[in-house]
């Protein structure tokens, strides 16, 4: 087995840290403690300047202006990306990958060539509609419903927590057009654009963490849309979403990852700096060990978004509990190494100045979205039943 990245994955990396560490973390302290209607200023300019050297096209087709990359190289870069800024990376991910990912699988030409080279750009920015606030992890039982009324659909409903959702220009938004089907089977995928009658975004959540990321609800009022508005077939949207969270399970992990790699990187530099009882701080070994296990967690969390991301890349049958097994390790490891952290830099870290303190908060995220922590354990359970549990 061999562990080392090609040629080009090692450019990948050494360019998009020096674009990251230049134009990106800079940005990262005032994303965070920026008004709403701020942060949506920000937030586009930093996703425009990452699609401008291709970040947002490295998952999508040379056809459609993509570079068509592997996703380990997406990790990679995502990695270095998340360790600028955690919020950018997010939203990042919610436009071209939750949205475009979709779009690349079951999308037809007309949908692909009208949304894809937007997107890549950064010119078009997309949304994911699956959550709502009766149903996050039983997705199944969402209760928006889209219903026929001659070549059109008539969408009710809201979702709620949707990452971009007030700067979107366009959601994928997931309704039952068929509830006779039984949970799950009946339910269709939409395409609908920002403007359409009908639709209208709420006020911004007020977050905890990722504050530089806008989170709001979408809402559907006898919202009508073509019928050239369904992604793929008309009854397939479950399968859509759950096949589009498996890569989104990777990019929470690689959120994750760049965030557990920054906090070691700073505690390390802190802990060089900060000196008490007359020596720097990492020569006391409750510090150092400290240190140690946080490059313990974040080396680990890499290993497995790798391995994950070249199962999938591979095709795979492995690569769904792969892509859990790497969530649920990276997230949980990021929430322990941000507070160890915190920790290492004392009442300092404690202080919105440092950084730490930020990375404290938004490390909660990994734990729950994209499918939280106790449903990752029920699918790998549910596998290894499968595979050794007998009958
Ligand atoms: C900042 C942010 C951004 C998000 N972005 C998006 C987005 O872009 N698009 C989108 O569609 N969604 C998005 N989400 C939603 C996210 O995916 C959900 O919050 C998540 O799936 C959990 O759903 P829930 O909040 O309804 O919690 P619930 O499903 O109500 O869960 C509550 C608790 O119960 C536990 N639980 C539930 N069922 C079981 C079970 N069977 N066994 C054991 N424990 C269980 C959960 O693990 C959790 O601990 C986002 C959420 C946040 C906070």
């Amino acid at each position: 087995m061999n562990y080392d990245l090609t040629s080009e994955q090692l450019s990948i990396k050494e360019n998009f840290v020096k674009f990251c560490v230049k134009e990106i973390e800079p940005r990262a302290q005032m994303l965070d403690q920026a008004s709403h209607d701020d942060v949506d200023k920000l937030i586009k300019e930093n996703i425009r300047k990452l699609a401008d050297i291709g970040y947002l096209g490295m998952g999508h087709e040379e056809a459609y202006g993509g570079t068509d990359l592997d996703l380990i190289s997406q990790a990679i870069a995502g990695e270095e990306v998340a360790k600028a800024c955690a919020s950018t990376f997010l939203s990042c991910g919610a436009s071209s990958g939750l949205f475009g990912m979709p779009l690349r699988f079951f999308g037809s030409e007309a949908q692909k060539k009208k949304y894809i080279p937007g997107i890549i750009k950064g010119e078009i920015l997309g949304c994911f509609g699956l959550t709502e606030p009766e149903a996050g992890t039983d997705a199944a039982s969402i209760k928006t419903n889209a219903v026929k009324k001659g070549d059109r659909w008539v969408i009710n409903g809201t979702k709620t927590f949707i990452t971009n959702a007030t700067i979107a220009d366009v959601a994928l938004v997931f309704a039952y057009n068929d509830r006779e089907k039984g949970p799950g089977a009946g339910v269709t995928c939409f395409l609908v654009d920002k403007g359409t009658k009908g639709f209208s975004v709420s006020k911004p959540f007020d977050k905890m963490g990722f504050r530089g990321s806008p989170t709001a609800e979408l809402i559907f009022e006898d919202c009508e849309v073509p019928a050239g508005a369904v992604l793929g077939e008309v009854g397939r949207g479950f399968i859509q979403a759950m096949q589009t969270l498996e890569y989104g399970r990777i990019g929470m992990a690689t959120v994750c990852l760049g965030i557990a790699a920054k906090c070691l990187e700073l505690a390390n530099k802190y802990s060089k700096e900060r000196k008490a009882f007359g020596r720097p701080i990492n020569r006391y070994q409750e510090i150092s060990f400290k240190i140690a296990d946080m490059m313990i967690q974040t080396d680990v969390a890499r290993l497995l978004i790798y391995q994950a991301a070249w199962a999938k890349q591979m095709k795979d049958p492995e690569a769904a509990v792969l892509a859990s097994v790497a969530k649920v390790w990276a997230s949980e490891a990021a929430t322990q190494i941000s507070s160890m952290a915190v920790q290492v830099h004392g009442g300092y870290g404690y202080i919105k100045e440092f950084p730490v303190e930020r990375l404290y908060r938004d490390a909660k995220l990994g734990e729950i979205g994209e499918g939280t922590s106790e449903i990752q354990r029920i699918l790998i359970a549910k596998d290894l039943i499968r595979k050794y549990g007998g009958k």
